[in-house]
């Protein structure tokens, strides 16, 4: 079978393999779809944290069941699944607190272990979610949309507040909408015009403000001087990171989402007045895929997917999809079309 392994960084190869053979608690899988994300553009630029070469890289799949054992889900041959890829122990201490988003022994298909850019993958039972009535490209954007649903469950979010969320990218665009369907009102904020459009218009975002030395007086002027009461960064830029408090309201929370990759400095009195709850939020767990499977009708998948190409084509498309102009949210990878 083939795959693309991302051999260092700037660097993919289209190689074959024999198919994987599966352990009695993992299902053989022929993955349909792969999503693009982030943490893959970042991995092969060479600068995403948590990460070693070579890896096959993708944990955005859409697959379908080739072989299984009986198992508790009542999976079976034949049926679409969606994979949470994150590979957790359960039996450290976040484990058993049921946060195995943040396991301590994690392994994330795609990033710590190889993913799924591969015609088959075989993967434990457990971490698969029946989507038979999902379309593959649907299957395959539950994932980055899930981290958004994770952050806000995270912070709480509950209807009539007005958040602000830094980062219009496909993490960003997810959490937007997430919120809005709780019921807050959203404030986008991100450098990129043409992404403030896209929220504003497929997303029904009310307020944008491009960030610049006033983005902070705007949000004010929005929120009658209250600022936000949660502010998410959805960046992982520094400079971003180090600006959410400048956002938020006095008791608000701040989640920081996107993940960068050394220090951040804050102003302890600026954080100390408004007695800022900050917190990180990691992947995402069951509950969260599962609420994004219940609203995604709500979501419009069509425009949220502006690259298709070929399996065999990625390679030579990738580098395209770093660069901002060619305006790319999602690009999904097909292996079908060959
Ligand atoms: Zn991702
Ligand atoms: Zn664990």
């Amino acid at each position: 079978m083939k795959y693309i392994v991302c051999d260092e960084p700037n660097k993919f190869s289209l190689k074959e393999k024999d198919v994987p053979t599966r352990e009695s608690n993992q299902a053989l899988i022929k993955i349909h779809r792969v999503g693009i994300c982030g943490t893959d553009l970042h991995a092969y630029a060479g600068n995403q944290a948590f990460f070693t070469y070579p890896r096959i890289l993708g944990h955005e799949l859409a697959g379908e069941i080739l072989e299984i054992d009986d198992n508790p889900q009542n999976l079976k041959k034949g049926d679409n699944v969606i994979v949470m890829p994150y590979v957790s122990c359960g039996t450290c201490v976040a484990c058993r607190q049921g946060k195995t988003n943040c396991c301590s022994n994690i392994k994330v298909l795609g990033v710590h272990t190889d993913g799924g850019m591969q015609e088959r993958v075989a993967v434990r039972t457990d971490l698969l979610i029946k989507a038979n009535h999902l379309s593959y490209e649907e299957m395959a954007i539950v994932e980055p949309l899930a981290i958004g649903a994770h952050a806000i469950r995270r912070a709480n979010i509950e209807s009539g507040e007005t958040i602000a969320v830094i980062g219009c990218g496909p993490i960003g665009i997810g959490l937007m909408k997430l919120a809005q369907i709780k019921g807050a009102e959203v404030i986008a904020l991100d450098v990129d015009e043409a992404r403030l459009a896209f929220v504003k218009n497929e997303i029904g975002v009310k307020y944008t403000v491009k960030v610049s030395e006033t983005a902070a007086d705007e949000v004010s002027k929005i929120t009658n001087s209250d600022m936000a009461t949660a502010v998410f960064d959805a960046t992982g830029n520094k400079k971003a990171l180090e600006s959410g408090i400048d956002y938020m309201s006095h008791g608000g929370r701040y989640v920081l989402v996107g993940l960068s990759k050394g220090e951040l400095v804050f102003s302890h009195p600026a954080i100390h007045a408004k007695e800022s709850t900050i917190m990180c939020s990691r992947n995402a767990t069951l509950e969260d895929f599962n609420f994004v499977i219940d609203n995604l009708d709500k979501f419009p998948t069509d425009t949220f997917v502006t690259h298709k190409v070929d399996f065999t084509e990625m390679i030579a498309n990738f580098d395209s999809w770093l660069d901002p102009k060619t305006k790319v949210i999602k690009a999904m990878v097909n292996f079908n079309m060959q």
